[in-house]
């Protein structure tokens, strides 16, 4: 009944802003190395430490050595049902965001562009120097760190680590995208870390209808949100 909901919601929409997270690709086998409880320990480190920013300042070749085993595994991963109806809801809708808390870039592989990556994408590298960003798509790489292409200097993942902010360009952007959507849907994740928590409550504020789709509940659009719970690769194809 609440699908029937959804898609009366949404057929009426021309201005929706999609939010995903970690759910949709866990369906993909990409593995979570965040959140959750339990932190990953990977070469008897922790997880959170490897991912942090002090760590690029005193041990950036072990960061990388970090981030090449996650895009060894990332690189098998392809997009799910979910990540392919997001790329088609591009046509279906006039004014359609995505705006992901994901870093593995499956958005991308799945045809959708201009994905607003809150945390950044682990297939771009920033240099330290320059600021330039290049892909870096082959794993594994030819050297670690890799060196930037513009002016020779080192790169660093392009991933918004433990430490960091979110970059504040692609915030605005998601932020402007809750304040005109008529339906903002929440895909696979709680969304309860502040600051990415803020955009269903602006779409919500502005007057949007909020559609979530979790295997559980997490309350996020206020008892006037549409709630699906399922996996976003089953229920996402049905809207
Ligand atoms: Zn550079």
């Amino acid at each position: 009944m609440s699908i029937e909901r959804a898609k009366a919601v949404l057929d009426g929409a021309r201005r929706i802003l999609v939010f995903t997270g970690a759910g949709v690709s866990a369906e993909s086998g990409v593995p979570t190395f965040r959140g959750g409880g339990g932190s990953a320990v990977w070469r008897g480190m922790d997880a959170t430490e490897l991912s942090s920013a002090r760590m690029v300042g005193s041990d950036l070749k072990l960061v990388w050595e970090w981030f090449e085993y996650r895009r060894g595994l990332l690189a098998s991963c392809g997009p799910n049902p979910a990540h392919q109806t997001i790329a088609e809801w591009a046509d279906r809708f006039s004014d359609m965001t995505l705006v992901t808390q994901n870093v593995d870039g499956l958005h991308d592989k799945a045809g959708s562009r201009d994905v607003l990556e809150l945390h950044g994408n682990i297939w771009r590298g920033r240099c330290l120097a320059c600021g330039a960003l290049e892909r870096l798509d082959d794993t594994p790489l030819p050297e670690v760190p890799p060196s930037c292409s513009t002016c020779g200097g080192k790169h660093r993942p392009d991933v918004v680590l433990f430490g960091e902010f979110l970059p504040e360009d692609v915030f605005k952007r998601a932020t402007a995208a809750a304040e005109r959507a008529e339906v903002c849907i929440v895909v696979g994740t709680s969304a309860l870390v502040f600051p990415a928590a803020e955009l269903p409550l602006v779409a919500a504020r502005n007057g949007a209808s909020i559609i979530e789709v979790n295997p559980e509940p997490s309350g996020i659009g206020g008892p006037l949100s549409i709630m699906i719970e399922g996996r976003a690769g089953d229920v996402l194809p049905r809207l």
